[in-house]
């Protein structure tokens, strides 16, 4: 769009369907082409990327049509790629296109769902998808929740109802009108934002009390009971304990049904993060592996990890949605008035001006239905158990052991010392990665390093597990 009859940042429709048809016409052609292209940079130099930038002053106006095929090519050279079937890696997949056409719809429409009233239809499409998922994850019909930003807000939404909960003097008087210090509990291998969380929500990182795992990689319970008993002892106010299901290192899934029981005996609450492993509720086949969720009194299941759609997706489930009120109710004169038999998500959420995010997935579902996802994600798993059968074949050592398709491997010849493993793992990481047709990632296992191949692209088929594999046994 170069200087065509406009003022300030106007656009007609003429040239705005020119922008958009073209970025989309590139975008597909990309997408296409990815498998043919590396899944990741050889090398990203901050300064030479820095000077790239640079020759955009943005001042001007610049001609749009022009930049486009620019920006995506400088996308292209200085990204890892997600959409790339060799990518096996954390959790980021290839967006559905389904997802993606909800975002552009999402960006364009732009409706602000802080208030019901602004934005009906998006707001009740959230709650659609929130009640599938609840029901699916077996929570009680007093349950509800809402979209985040991703399982890291979704986290710490946990963290400040329980705190809320637990703690009737908090909301108003804060920590300081507690008598004891609170704490909480999470693996050693769950996800770290809750340092961050503990952090940001004024109880301190060493609140978090981290359990140390079993030698498989899970929560180890007695562990938990003995630091619990300790805490007690020392006049510290535990409140809340948090079981992973699905680890971000190795997929392992905490004992939930025993961590529900300690939680009900202890009188803490309840929270499991399954950011990533909770999609496998909508395969009756695999939800079995999540068994003792449905007991949560709070869970974070992510939107944009193994259901696909793009970033950012989380979402928040509570088993008791009337709870969410007392955490984040607040009333202004300037926002419109509550409708009758709605909420509003700015007075049961964290954020404010809110972003429609549910309808990348609601579209998802519309177009693949629980009827893909579930044939998806037993096809993933089903990936997973190939690679594992694969690796094992060809003389490598598999050390986790989990229903989820992650597979954390090492080798016989990899160095006994902690340190000479790890640099290890690493260096073939890096030569894996440095061919292009690959990305993969070291990790450590219960503290023990190994290589991570995550099967998380639905692009991903068994002739590129046989290229891994071929990959791997070059050294
Ligand atoms: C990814 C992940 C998170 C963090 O979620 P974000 O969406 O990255 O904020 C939390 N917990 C687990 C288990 C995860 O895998």
């Amino acid at each position: 769009m170069a200087n065509e009859d406009r003022a300030g940042v106007a656009t007609d429709a003429e040239p705005a369907a020119r922008l958009l048809h073209g970025v989309v016409d590139q975008l597909v052609e990309g997408w296409r082409t990815r498998p043919e292209r590396p899944v990741s940079p050889v090398t990203a130099d901050a300064a030479e990327i820095r000077a790239w930038l640079g020759k955009y002053p943005l001042e001007k106006p610049e001609d749009l049509e022009q930049a486009v095929p620019d920006v995506l090519a400088a996308l292209d050279r200085w990204t890892v790629h997600t959409d790339h079937p060799g990518y096996f890696g954390l959790f980021n997949p290839s967006a559905t296109w389904a997802g993606v056409a909800g975002d552009l719809i999402t960006a364009a429409v732009n409706p602000q769902l802080a208030a019901w009233s602004h934005a009906p239809f998006a707001v009740e499409a959230e709650q659609r998808c929130i009640d599938l998922f609840a029901e699916r994850l077996g929570l009680p019909d007093t349950a509800g929740g809402h979209f985040t930003s991703g399982g890291a807000e979704a986290n710490a939404t946990a963290v400040l109802t329980a705190l809320t909960h637990a703690f009737p003097g908090y909301s108003t008087g804060g920590l300081r009108s507690l008598d004891a210090a609170p704490v909480f509990y999470a693996g050693a291998d769950s996800h770290l934002a809750w340092l961050k969380i503990a952090h940001s929500a004024g109880l301190g990182r060493d609140a978090c009390r981290l359990v140390p795992s079993d030698p498989s990689g899970r929560l180890d319970v007695a562990t938990l009971e003995a630091m619990l008993a300790e805490d007690r002892r020392d006049g510290k106010a535990p409140f809340l304990v948090v079981a992973t299901a699905g680890t971000t290192g190795a997929g392992m899934i905490d004992p939930l049904p025993r961590i529900a029981d300690l939680a009900r005996e202890a009188g803490l609450r309840f929270h499991v993060d399954a950011a990533w492993g909770g999609a496998a509720c909508l395969s009756d086949r695999l939800r079995g592996i999540l068994n003792g969720i449905e007991r949560a009194d709070t869970i974070t299941v992510d939107a944009h990890k193994w259901l696909s759609v793009p970033m950012g997706a989380g979402m928040f489930f509570t088993r008791d949605r009337a709870e969410l009120s007392s955490s984040f109710t607040v009333s202004t004169s300037y926002m419109p008035g509550q409708v009758e038999d709605t909420a509003d998500p700015y007075t049961t959420s964290a954020q404010w001006s809110r972003r429609f995010i549910g309808l990348k997935l609601w579209l998802s579902l519309l177009a693949y239905g629980v009827s893909g996802y579930r044939d998806q994600i037993e096809r993933d798993a089903a990936l997973g158990q190939e690679l594992r059968d694969q690796l094992s074949g060809a003389g490598w050592l598999v050390v986790n052991d989990t229903p989820l398709p992650i597979v954390c491997a090492t080798r016989a010849d990899a160095p006994a010392d902690p340190e000479a493993s790890w640099q290890w793992h690493s260096d073939l990481a890096d030569r894996v990665n440095a061919t292009g047709s690959a990305w993969v990632s070291p990790v450590r296992v219960a503290g023990r390093p190994a290589l991570r191949v995550c099967v998380i692209s639905w692009r991903t088929r068994t002739e590129d597990l046989v290229r891994l594999r071929e990959i791997l046994g070059r050294g």
